[in-house]
């Protein structure tokens, strides 16, 4: 400011220093993005809404274990697990995701609840168009955040198709079911949401 403070209003040279200014950013790269009509692709590893994953047959990877909610720093997320029965089976092995809330109205989207989680259940997809215009819409419940049914999947409560026990879920072939499935079933879930085709992508750490 000490610079300017000895200039007199209004001089020529005052005029010249401001309007200087003013031509010498009109050349610059504006960074102006015509968001919602142009929308830009994130990094891939870009920390977005959350997906609840299926196994290839289609049952639910969540196993209702709460880690996920302990691990959350902004007490952005709610889990109830419950058990399954033979009659009526959402997950391999012993217990399931019977309600789960991320209220996004909290989440900083920091990615812990992800590191949490011991089976890929939750993983993060690119999507962040989500500003709604009341707070309820914000709390996503879980037939919200869970991924579609791609082909081959069926819809839960089935019994489980790829094994006897839940070890043949968790203890496979390398390769069969791996990060690729996730992906897809993830970036599906998010089209879903967004109806947006591009700008859709799990980064391989998510998975
Ligand atoms: S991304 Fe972070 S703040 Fe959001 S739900 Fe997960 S742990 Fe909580
Ligand atoms: S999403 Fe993962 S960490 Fe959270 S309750 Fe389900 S299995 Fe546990």
């Amino acid at each position: 400011m000490a610079e300017y403070d000895d200039e007199p209003t209004g001089s020529a040279l005052g005029f010249a220093k401001g309007f200087g200014l003013t031509f010498s950013n009109m050349f610059r790269h504006v960074a102006t993005e015509q968001y919602p009509f142009d929308v830009k692709k994130t990094a891939p590893r870009y920390h977005g809404r959350h997906v609840l994953n299926r196994h290839p047959d289609g049952l639910e990877k969540c196993v209702g274990c709460e880690l996920c909610a302990w691990a959350c720093p902004a007490d952005a997320i709610y889990v109830e697990g419950g058990d399954n029965t033979e009659e009526e089976r959402y997950s391999p092995g012993e217990r399931y995701g019977k309600v789960y809330q991320i209220n996004y109205l909290r989440c900083i989207f920091c990615g812990l609840c992800i590191e949490a989680c011991p089976t890929r259940s939750l993983t993060m997809s690119n999507e962040y168009e989500l500003a709604l215009d009341n707070r309820q819409d914000l709390i996503f419940t879980k037939e919200q955040l869970m991924a579609p049914l791609l082909p081959g999947m069926e819809a839960t409560p089935h019994p489980m198709r790829l094994g006897d026990t839940d070890t043949d879920y968790y203890v496979r072939e390398k390769g069969l079911g791996e990060v690729g499935d996730i992906q897809s079933t993830a970036n599906a879930a998010a089209k879903t949401h967004s109806g947006r085709a591009q700008a859709i992508e799990v980064g391989r750490h998510h998975a």
